[in-house]
């Protein structure tokens, strides 16, 4: 007899897919704890498994921003319970993965309105496959409780505690659904995966990513970025306006360098063999994204000629 797969196994099963890839082989959810960073009088960072969370805590709302994996919403409620006794009120979902997302159905069961781009929700409203150089990772749909409710095409803003929370769509960027949180008053920016601190990033050609989408995003964030800004990256320590025009001109960089060698003619496995991030690697290549796949992701995300 064979047992039908539940959404609840199927979602069992992406997570033991993605767990094969190498930046969560090791992951054991209960050991992870949640570790909040102070940015401002209303703001924090927190970190745990899976993409950096945003909270803005106050007098008028509790908002998150991404919740992770499913496995570590109650160690997320738990966490901001410590921040402050008021419920949570919303969950905006930088884009649609599950590292990302995962908290939502807990979340939005306990009456949390979700929030994110258009694509976001058309995207969990059915399978997904995730590619990333040669595998896949599947991401089931998600059910009704797990959706955003409120869907944005271009910005949205929210004010609460005393600051105005703007959210805005960068078109193809890490996916085809992403939004940047700029907290104006706080001075604080949360990035999503478009921007992977202190790492290659990894842009996911298979959900409309693309790399001049990325440079573009971030080059759109460096424009409302001041010095002394805090900049919550997708994954990867906070960061600095500092940190993100390095990375920037790193990724600028690369881009001229592939294009440059497709103009001239070259294959891609001679662009491969080109050493085109060579003085970057020792930097940015010990992340999830190796300087290999970097290359070859890239390949992928930037237009054939
Ligand atoms: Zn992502």
């Amino acid at each position: 007899m064979t047992h039908q797969p539940t959404p609840r196994r199927q979602a069992l099963l992406a997570l033991l897919a993605l767990a094969a890839t190498p930046a969560l082989a090791q992951t054991d959810f209960s050991k992870v704890e949640i570790k909040a960073e102070k940015l401002s009088d209303t703001t924090w960072m927190l970190t745990g498994a899976g993409g950096n969370l945003g909270l803005s805590a106050g007098d008028d709302a509790v908002f998150l921003i991404d919740d992770q994996f499913a496995p570590m919403a109650p160690k997320i409620q738990a966490a901001i319970a410590q921040i402050t006794k008021r419920p949570l009120q919303f969950v905006l979902n930088t884009h649609f993965h599950f590292d990302h997302t995962g908290g939502n159905e807990a979340l939005g069961s306990k009456g949390a309105l979700i929030v994110a781009h258009d694509n976001v929700r058309r995207r969990m409203s059915s399978d997904q496959l995730i590619n990333f150089v040669g595998s896949s990772n599947k991401q089931p749909a998600s059910p009704k409780v797990a959706l955003p409710v409120v869907t944005v095409a271009g910005e949205i803003s929210f004010h609460i505690n005393g600051d105005e929370v703007y959210a805005f769509h960068v078109p193809r960027a890490h996916t085809d659904g992403d939004l940047i949180v700029h907290f104006r008053k706080s001075d604080v920016v949360h990035m999503g995966d478009v921007y992977f601190n202190g790492m290659y990033p990894f842009i996911d050609g298979s959900s409309g990513g693309t790399a001049d989408g990325v440079l573009a995003a971030a080059d759109r964030v460096l424009k409302l970025a001041g010095d002394k800004t805090r900049i919550i990256p997708g994954h990867g320590p906070l960061a600095s306006k500092a940190d993100l025009v390095d990375w920037r001109d790193m990724l600028a960089t690369v881009i001229v360098r592939i294009k440059d060698l497709r103009l001239a003619g070259k294959s891609d496995a001679e662009i491969r063999a080109a050493g085109v991030t060579a003085e970057y690697d020792a930097r940015y290549g010990n992340g999830f994204v190796k300087p290999e796949a970097f290359v070859q992701m890239m390949l992928g995300v930037l237009p054939p000629k």
